[in-house]
């Protein structure tokens, strides 16, 4: 499952954001000037997993905040 460099097929620590172009960090380093344009392999990842449980925790809350049976202070119509 380890992600291997574009250019030399070593293990890939980083990849280019919103790519799934991975590099090692020699490469990335020599590659591009500055390495903020990428991101750590494991970053991505986590943020990945961070964002699905983030949801699954929205699903939850959702649930727990159903519609809440109204109050049952129903005004009687004036028949008269
Ligand atoms: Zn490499």
């Amino acid at each position: 499952m380890a992600k291997k460099c574009i250019i030399c097929g070593d293990e890939a620590d980083l990849s280019i954001k919103g790519s799934s172009e991975n590099y090692c960090k020699e490469c990335a380093e020599e590659h591009f000037a500055d390495t903020n344009l990428l991101v750590k392999v494991e970053e991505e990842a986590k943020k990945i997993k961070d964002l699905v449980e983030h949801k699954a925790a929205q699903e939850l809350g959702d649930e727990a905040d159903a519609p809440v049976v109204p109050d049952e202070s129903e005004e009687k119509p004036d028949s008269e």
